[in-house]
């Protein structure tokens, strides 16, 4: 009945839309940019830009606000990532945030019927991610997998290619925990992206790398199935439907530029594409509010999932098996504090991750014996929000453009060092705090967005970037000694002109910061990340303590250790739970 509801819905959207007649292809949005506003809850207007292609909205942008900051900045984080990625106005309203949500909806409804859209079908358009049905005490597939993130539901799609009937169940009202959020940064070795850059590379670098770059406690097997299953992975994806840019750059703590970056905005791309692939097939499906509470394990083997709803509490029956997709645990500051060795203090400090990201997977495994490694590696960013700990407002883009500079405006890192490292040192100065400096050369046009879909316009506007057309300007303006930043700034040049090491080991160089007007943004450490967790073997079967696989258990994604050792690659995340997700779904599928 719902395929027939949602069959109905596509064809009322085909024959309802304005330019679109039989025998045309069919097209949602006149393709463009469109700007959208609504009033705000205070009085003022919310207005933002959306960007349609001829089915899909692409991109929105806020304009400007005047919203309560604080109060409103989950909605902006959220709504519009949420409308995009759902491709649906029927998105949930951020708690405590209902104006600035609504407003945020009203004006992309605007935008919308500005670019010749339905607003109507689009607030009726259901994704298969569902609430759960009143009264249902069973539900049975040949694969339960908990969490649909980017882990999940690539093992979800893997499981369903291999001819598995699949159901995912995530405790969020919505899909995408971590993932939706990302920067969105994917390592891959990638010839035919780098060497057009004059980029060498070679899966045997990103191999040293990783495994040095943990402090060799990362698993090699793991780490050599990582690195060459990459690229095939982007591969995967763009058969999926995934568009991914031709560029390849280095992201913080990434070492290399080998980082890759999807069209969409944020982590969108991949909820997106493995969403729609979810919509478009039978016998897989993805149940949101519906929280994983136990692992059933029968005769030695595990064979379901209870899971409470707000209704009912659910028991999943898994046919071939059930796979652990649950993210880490940098929300939850208990386990935290439990296992931090690294670290003096994290009990105070500030997390980029979302809320549902509190180890529940690892007490839901370990209660079936799995065996669990590494928790006490813990990763911080030197590159949070000074009020929230988000990535939001960070002003970088490439790692080689920019320098960091402290209280006193000296540099006291190399910038391109591994990110425990960058962490540590800036641990270690006035504050735990420091400014970003850039210019022209990482924002040609302050229409230049960063890694978080944020342009330079918009930072500036919202106080996360400060401006000046001269260093001294800047130094004045971010209350540092002007000559120190001078210094900074000039010593940085001559190694740019070098290519030569500097004092502080700094290898990765591109540009000199010369060209006016400069940038600075203020940062300070936050819980970005746990490399910890279950662990499993290169076919993403779960171990016990003993070493002997638990029959009918996978895990992949954050939930997973023995893969980054004591310190994540930037831009590593995102292969590894592609990968590891991809061979989760694939094992459980073709398990006996
Ligand atoms: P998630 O995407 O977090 O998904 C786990 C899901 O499981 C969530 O939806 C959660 O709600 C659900 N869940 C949890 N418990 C339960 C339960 N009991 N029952 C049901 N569901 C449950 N990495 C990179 O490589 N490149 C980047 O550019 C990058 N940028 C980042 C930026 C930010 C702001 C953050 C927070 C992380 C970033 N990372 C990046 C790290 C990377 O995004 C994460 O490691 C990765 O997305 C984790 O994917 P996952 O599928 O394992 O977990």
């Amino acid at each position: 009945m719902r395929k027939f509801i949602i069959v109905l819905i596509v064809l009322f959207v085909i024959w309802g839309i304005p330019g679109c007649t039989k025998g045309e292809e069919k097209s949602l949005f006149n393709a463009g940019i469109y700007e959208g506003s609504a009033a705000g809850g205070y009085e003022d207007e919310v207005r933002l830009e959306v960007t349609f292609s001829k089915n899909k909205i692409r991109d929105i942008r806020i304009i400007k606000h005047k919203e309560t900051k604080g109060v409103s900045d989950a909605a902006f984080a959220r709504i519009p990532n949420a409308i995009i990625e759902k491709q649906s106005l029927d998105v949930d309203i951020v708690t405590g945030a209902t104006y600035s949500s609504n407003a945020i909806i009203d004006a992309v409804k605007d935008a919308v019927e500005k670019a010749g859209g339905d607003v109507s079908a689009l607030m009726a358009k259901q994704e298969s991610a569902k609430p759960i049905e009143k009264g249902l005490k069973s539900m049975e597939a040949d694969v339960i997998v908990i969490g649909a993130g980017g882990a999940g539901l690539a093992a979800a799609v893997s499981a369903h290619q291999n001819g598995a009937s699949v159901i995912v169940i995530e405790k969020m009202p919505i899909v995408g925990g971590n993932t939706i959020i990302c920067g969105a940064s994917y390592n891959a070795v990638d010839p035919s992206r780098q060497k057009p850059l004059g980029i060498e590379d070679s899966t045997d670098k990103h191999f040293k790398q990783t495994y040095e770059g943990g402090d060799k406690l990362g698993k090699p097997e793991m780490i050599r199935v990582l690195v060459d299953n990459a690229y095939p992975a982007i591969q995967w994806l763009e058969g999926l439907g995934m568009e991914f840019r031709d560029i390849t750059f280095t992201v913080l703590g990434g070492l290399w530029p080998r980082a890759h970056k999807p069209v969409m905005p944020l982590g969108t791309g991949f909820i997106t594409t493995y969403m729609d692939y979810i919509n478009s097939h039978d016998d897989i499906e993805v149940l949101v509010d519906t929280k994983a509470v136990k692992i059933i394990k029968e005769n030695g083997r595990v064979t379901g999932v209870v899971a409470d709803t707000p209704e009912n509490k659910i028991t999943f029956k898994a046919n071939k098996g059930v796979v652990i997709a649950t993210g880490g645990f940098s929300s939850n500051i208990a386990m935290r504090d439990k296992y931090n060795k690294m670290w003096p203090e994290l009990t105070r400090m500030k997390t980029t991750n979302h809320a549902g990201a509190m180890g529940d997977g690892l007490i839901l495994a370990e209660a079936v014996g799995a065996n669990l490694i590494g928790l006490e590696h813990i990763q911080l960013l030197p590159m949070g929000d000074p009020e929230t700990g988000s990535l939001l407002g960070n002003i970088e883009q490439n790692v080689e453009n920019r320098i960091f500079v402290n209280k006193n405006g000296n540099r006291f890192v190399d910038e391109g060092a591994r990110r425990d490292v960058m962490t540590l040192a800036l641990l270690n100065q006035e504050d735990s705090y420091m400014y970003i400096i850039l210019d022209t050369h990482s924002y040609p046009s302050e229409d230049v967005k960063n890694n978080f879909n944020e342009s330079m316009t918009e930072l500036l506007s919202k106080g996360k970037a400060v401006k000046a057309s001269s260093l001294e300007e800047l130094a004045a303006k971010i209350n540092v000694d002007p000559e120190n930043l001078k210094n900074a700034v000039d010593s940085f040049n001559k190694s740019v002109d070098s290519g030569k090491p500097d004092l502080f080991g700094r290898t990765l160089y591109q540009d000199r910061i010369d060209k006016p007007p400069y940038y600075a943004g203020a940062r300070k450490p936050t819980v970005h990340h746990t490399m910890g967790g279950i662990e499993i073997n290169t076919e993403a079967q779960v171990l016990d303590k003993n070493g002997n696989i638990i029959p009918g258990l996978y895990a992949a994604g954050e939930v997973t250790g023995g893969i980054h050792g004591t310190n994540r690659l930037g831009g590593n995340a995102l292969p590894d739970i592609t990968v590891f997700g991809r061979i989760a779904g694939k094992s459980a599928a073709l398990t006996r």
